[in-house]
């Protein structure tokens, strides 16, 4: 006998929550807007919640006006969140209490290393330079430590990702003892994404493949803190015309919050689904498009950067 289906809408509570979690250095682009449909299509056709977390911790890279101007372009782009938004920059207590927990399982230490010790000391791995332990057993005389660093493991990490398949790396080979808190006291993503997916319920991560080097330390940080590792799918990145990385920062354009629909067509092309046809606004996009989803058909990667130029500034 064949098992029953999974019912696609759940009863009484949700079993999945999604979430987009834009940082507001920028406004939204075109790589960031494909991470947010792929995540926000996931969480409706799974009958889930989707909640907005800004992630406003580096007061240094935030832009005044970019949280706001980011809500309202998606809101321009049919996206409802089922929560009030979440701030970073109020949660910091949240993540000096897991720093705390962390401390206390000795699984963090202080570091006294510059970045230019660093790069003197470490070779170069595929996500920046190995962190050699220098501070692991005790600081040099005389030397205040400046940020802290989590003990990681020669363990592998392994996890199936939806879209990109099997993954993992042992982070200590990888990245090394990565640090938790900056020199400046600011409390590291890698820290503060673990505490707020939990915090938030955050079954289902759905974000761009620039992370997926991250997912490992985050998983390694979930079971230092006893947190639920969430299931993860990381969207393609978008290139620019010269096949460089879409940043906020680099060659994106931001994307017109008063003319959605050819952006989103265009990410829906990307993202390898079904073409849409009848689609005249906004709204009939979103009800097509979260019928229709199928996160199989994502590709784990564009190959090209074809038939974007006229969203991305030319190299
Ligand atoms: N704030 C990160 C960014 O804008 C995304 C973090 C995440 O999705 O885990 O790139």
């Amino acid at each position: 006998m064949r098992p029953p289906a999974e019912p696609r809408v759940p009863q009484g509570q949700p079993i999945y929550r999604g979430r987009f979690a834009p940082s507001p250095t920028g406004p939204l682009h075109l790589g960031s807007l494909l991470a947010a449909v792929a995540s926000y299509a996931d969480a409706r056709s799974h009958g889930g919640l989707w909640v907005l977390r800004i992630e406003d911790l580096d007061r240094l890279r935030v832009v005044p006006g970019a949280s706001e101007a980011i809500q309202k372009t998606l809101a321009a782009f049919g996206f409802e969140w089922d929560e009030p938004v979440l701030l970073q920059s109020t949660r910091l207590a949240a993540y000096e209490s897991a720093l705390e927990q962390l401390q206390a399982r000795g699984l963090v230490y202080g570091c006294v290393c510059s970045r230019a010790e660093i790069a003197a000391q470490s070779i170069l791995g595929i996500d920046g330079p190995i962190y050699p332990g220098t501070c692991r057993q005790g600081l040099p005389p005389g030397r205040q430590a400046r940020s802290l660093r989590l003990k990681t493991t020669a363990e592998p990490i392994l996890f199936q990702d939806r879209i990109q398949g099997e993954q993992g790396h042992a982070v200590a080979e990888m990245v090394g003892d990565f640090v938790v808190r900056r020199a400046d006291g600011i409390h590291a993503y890698q820290l503060a994404v673990v505490v707020d997916d939990a915090y938030q319920g955050i079954t289902h991560v759905v974000r761009g493949a620039d992370l997926l080097l991250s997912t490992p330390r985050q998983i390694l940080l979930q079971g230092y803190l006893g947190l639920p590792t969430p299931s993860y799918a990381h969207v393609p990145l978008v290139l620019d015309a010269c096949g460089r990385k879409l940043s906020k920062s680099l060659a994106a354009l931001p994307i017109d919050p008063q003319d959605p629909l050819p952006a989103l067509r265009l990410v829906w092309r990307l993202l390898g689904q079904t073409p849409l046809s009848g689609v005249k606004s906004v709204q009939s996009f979103w009800k097509v498009a979260i019928s229709t989803w199928r996160i199989e058909r994502v590709p784990p990667r564009l190959s090209a950067p074809l038939g974007i130029r006229p969203l991305v500034k030319a190299c």
